[in-house]
């Protein structure tokens, strides 16, 4: 495999220091098989095609790229806003799950296993679990299953067993540790991963099926204002796929700046965050060498974050990276700053974003643009289901 940029992943699974594959002995040959295979099968005309063809009549693709009047006129500058809250299920995950669903299919696994913390990436896995007939396990944290009863109820339905993991802290980090001991013990199960995380090639794969964000937004920006690439683009990160899809075909164009927007919670030092690049160190999280938050003894911190999607307490190599090289940006964004930027957002342009998409548009109260600027915001997903979240915060608006 030619390394083509010095962002991108090289033959060894790395991203500069970051990356690699530090698994448990008894997955190497799991690993080892999607190393020789997923460029492989993933790049070829067939699995092009069907994919392809799931992405436009499934998915509902391409996503619109729409020009932010309002929003525009308030902050002076060009916003465009890449619309995956429009995608079926809702948010960007379902790129990457189509994509994985189909090479599992080519691989012929007949079993998938996930984790998932808030559900959002388990109800993806279910979906096209459903629509491919196979078989889906979904582990997630006893606490979670409690806190996140929508989207437990959504994988029923589709058909998925949801196994409550009740070790450890109860919470994401224990229902991958789970997921990791089926993988084991059933070589025929395929692993679905939903972010930009875990040993190599994942994070790579994953950030090749969400380019397709990026691949969009080239040419749908060439068709209105007639170049290819933007001044900015910003992005939430979690794990960071959203960004990682939109960034992807941007990171070599230095002209354009990238911003990758993590979740601040309460407040980078209040304790409650999940700011990993801000506090965060060097350390081996799901599988791989990146930033994470940790104690000085190497324990897992829980993080803390309004929105579930970015309550992680890591992220994943490629951002790592792009943190260590400067390449992108970095900012953190209050759970209070969020909730801001997302009644703002839904009252200028009637677009109620998820609770994760908000963070990246508070970085237009932080950072000063210029009116000639065109900066394209990822709206990751839609805010349906953050509703509890919004209410009492707009009531407490309507009191003061
Ligand atoms: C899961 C999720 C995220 C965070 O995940 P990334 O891998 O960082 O993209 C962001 N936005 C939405 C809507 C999500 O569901």
């Amino acid at each position: 495999m030619k390394r083509a940029s010095k962002y991108q992943v090289d033959e060894h699974g790395f991203y500069g220091r970051f990356g690699g594959s530090y698994i448990p002995e008894m997955l190497y040959p799991h690993i080892e098989e999607l190393q020789q295979k997923y460029i492989e099968i993933s790049e070829s005309e067939s699995f092009k095609k069907e994919f392809n063809k799931l992405l436009k009549d499934y998915v509902g693709r391409p996503s619109p790229l729409f020009f932010a009047e309002r929003l525009s006129n308030k902050y002076a500058c060009q916003i465009y806003l890449k619309r995956e809250d429009l995608n079926h299920t809702g948010a960007h995950k379902v790129n990457n799950t189509i994509g994985q669903i189909l090479l599992a299919k080519a691989l012929n696994k007949k079993r998938i296993i996930a984790e998932t913390g808030a559900g959002q990436h388990g109800v993806a896995t279910a979906t096209v679990c459903a629509l491919m007939g196979l078989e889906c396990v979904v582990y997630m944290g006893e606490k979670d299953v409690a806190r996140q009863a929508p989207n437990v109820n959504r994988m029923r339905m589709l058909g998925a067993r949801v196994e409550a993991v009740r070790s450890g802290s109860k919470t994401l980090k224990d229902a991958t540790n789970e997921a990791i001991r089926d993988w084991i013990n059933h070589p025929d199960s395929y692993y679905l991963i939903g972010s930009v995380v875990g040993p190599a090639p994942y994070p790579d794969m994953v950030a090749r099926f969400q380019a397709v964000i990026s691949e969009e937004i080239k040419w749908q920006l060439e068709e209105k204002i007639g170049r290819h690439h933007p001044d900015y683009v910003i992005a939430c990160v979690g794990g960071g796929s959203n960004a990682a899809g939109a960034f992807y075909h941007f990171v070599d164009q230095e002209e354009t700046q990238l911003i990758a927007v993590e979740a601040g919670g309460e407040g980078v030092h209040s304790g409650k965050t999940a700011a990993t690049t801000a506090l965060g160190t060097i350390g081996i999280l799901h599988g791989s060498k990146s930033l994470m938050m940790q104690t000085a003894d190497g324990q897992v911190v829980e993080p803390h974050s309004i929105s579930a999607g970015l309550d992680y307490p890591g992220i994943g190599p490629f951002h790592a990276h792009l943190y260590d090289t400067g390449r992108a940006e970095f900012h953190a964004v209050t759970d209070q700053e969020a909730l801001e930027a997302a009644l703002e957002l839904t009252k200028l342009e009637g677009i109620i974003p998820a609770l994760e998409t908000a963070h990246a548009f508070a970085v237009l109260k932080k950072k000063a643009f210029l009116p000639k600027d065109v900066i394209v915001i990822n709206v990751s997903g839609r805010g349906d289901k953050d509703l509890a979240s919004y209410i009492p915060y707009i009531q407490n608006q309507e009191h003061e």
